[in-house]
């Protein structure tokens, strides 16, 4: 093999170490962990103990040395990233193509219906409310390697637009094994030789953090400067009550008020329902410490699914908050953008390019494995009905939801598409499952140590959007994550129980 072909398979990694070393290494991450503030809260209130305690926190669940990635992989994630956002605005606009794709699931899944009865009434009373808009996005990849000798390459699981969590922690998990690499010998060429060296750039720093609050920011005063009489303004984060994992959420209000002087106040979809307002001049107000203050950009870490809507009462303050001036991250039509069913029709031939020029468009495409849609009583449809059927250990089916724990696998999809009516199909997209190559690693969940796992990642990287109309003000990619699951385990959601808070280790 020359010296500049990529490397068809990772080093060996992790070094083998004893037991008491692997303790020692694990009280070492969970103290940095809990001093720098990688933690979510402890579980302990509530009548089964099973809610988040308000005052007392735990170390995220980590794994203790970083894992192998392909080089060629993180850096084409990257690139791809960009073209990703520019694609969600160019969507955005494009109420044709929204309203042909959700027309089929309208009736069958109603949640989905619901946020698209919130789009088209806004689309009916002749807005966008607002011409600024912000994407905080997320594209998710796994590793798929065609054969023994060729490099893994990167496939999209899917497309995040609404409540891409994360960013702050991954941030501080790079910086967590960027410790442990320069606190130990464990990883070091000259005492193990089939290893890495950390090197700064093997350990590539995560800006997700900075990205974050910066596209907010830059967001911000984009409103500001519109809305001139709006220098009080401030930033309401949408979140869930009793988030359990409030301080990736915090870090954000906290890199807003240091570095850029911008108030971000914390409210439930039923907060805002009670105290929030919209003005004549469709302005959202809410109430502060200081009395009524105008909201320059609502950002949703809550509102991507069914249990955050548990009643009226919140879809109201959905709708009140989409027909306002604030900028919405996301609007609806955002939102709705990064359905499933989307992924699954952009994945068509030409539709693409329906909306990025060609060259863009066939290279979002080297990422795309197969996805089909399920719809009864059409050819693809159908055929994609029966291939499921016939060979259920190649795919997996997925509802329109987000935040993990949905999706069908491999053997328990026949029975559950069976059970199906015809009609209730179009829910469903059905997609080609990805087998990325297993590797080891050593898992850390509330203290306990899963020793040398075989485990899979999932790479995440951010994508950060600002624009006034078609004036582009930011489209980067910004910071990454990498979570890392027992490979027996299906799903990859950290928040769900799955999996671990990563950083990749570039080779
Ligand atoms: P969600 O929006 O709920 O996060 P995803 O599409 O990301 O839905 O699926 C959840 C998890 O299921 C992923 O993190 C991944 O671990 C696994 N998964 C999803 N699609 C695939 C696929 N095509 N191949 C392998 N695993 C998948
Ligand atoms: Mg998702
Ligand atoms: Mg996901």
């Amino acid at each position: 093999m020359s010296t500049n072909a990529a490397p068809t398979s990772p080093p060996a990694f992790p070094p083998a170490l004893a037991a008491d070393q692997i303790h020692a290494l694990r009280d070492m991450a969970v103290d940095w962990s809990l001093a720098h503030g990688l933690v979510i809260r402890a579980l302990g209130s509530g009548p089964d103990g099973k809610s988040a305690l308000s005052h007392s926190a735990v170390h995220a669940p980590i794994a203790l040395f970083p894992s192998p990635f392909p080089k060629a992989g993180f850096e084409q994630a990257r690139r791809l990233q960009p073209v990703f956002n520019t694609l969600v605005h160019e969507i955005t606009k494009d109420s044709g193509f929204l309203s042909e794709v959700m027309d089929g699931i309208g009736d069958v899944d109603p949640f989905t219906s619901r946020l698209y009865s919130i789009y088209r009434r806004q689309l009916a009373a002749g807005l966008p409310a607002q011409s600024i808009s912000l994407g905080v996005h997320r594209s998710d990849y796994l590793l798929h390697k065609a054969s023994p000798t060729t490099p893994p390459t990167i496939q999209q699981v899917e497309l995040n637009t609404i409540a891409s969590s994360f960013g702050c922690l991954s941030s501080l998990t790079t910086g967590l094994h960027q410790y442990l690499s320069s606190k130990t010998d464990f990883y070091n060429k000259r005492d193990n030789p089939s290893t890495f060296d950390i090197v700064p750039e093997a350990l590539p720093a995560n800006g997700a953090r900075e990205a974050i609050a910066g596209g907010i920011a830059e967001a911000h005063r984009e409103y500001v400067k519109q809305q001139a009489a709006d220098a009080e303004a401030v930033v309401v984060m949408v979140v869930q009550p009793g988030e359990r994992n409030a301080m990736d959420q915090r870090w954000i209000e906290y890199e807003l008020i240091e570095r850029y002087g911008i108030k971000l106040f914390r409210r439930t979809l039923a907060e805002m329902h009670q105290s929030g307002s919209v003005s004549s001049e469709r302005k959202l107000v809410i109430q502060t410490f200081n009395g009524p203050r105008p909201v320059s950009v609502v950002y949703f870490r809550a509102g991507y699914g069914p249990s955050d809507y548990p009643t009226d009462a919140e879809w109201s303050a959905r709708s009140l908050i989409e027909s306002s001036i604030a900028v919405k991250c996301p609007t609806v039509a955002q939102q709705l953008a990064g359905a499933k069913k989307v992924q699954q029709v952009l994945a068509l031939p030409g539709q693409l390019e329906r909306f990025l020029p060609a060259h863009d468009a066939a290279l979002l495409r080297t990422c795309f494995t197969g996805l089909y849609s399920l719809d009864a009583g059409t050819a693809e449809g159908d055929q994609a009905f029966a291939m499921a059927l016939k060979d259920p250990l190649k795919y997996v089916v997925k509802p329109q939801r987000e935040g993990g724990g949905n999706n069908v696998y491999q053997a328990d999809i026949p029975q559950f598409l069976q059970s199906l009516a015809p009609n209730e199909r179009a829910a469903y997209i059905l997609m080609e499952l990805i087998e990325p190559p297993p590797m080891r690693n050593v898992l850390v969940r509330q203290g306990e140590v899963i020793q040398d796992a075989e485990v899979v990642s999932e790479l995440g990287i951010y994508g950060i959007w600002v624009a006034n109309g078609d004036h582009v003000v930011k489209n980067e990619a910004g910071g990454h994550l990498l979570r890392t699951k027992v490979a027996s385990s299906h799903e990859g959601g950290v928040a769900a129980g799955f999996a671990v808070l990563d950083s990749p280790l570039l080779y």
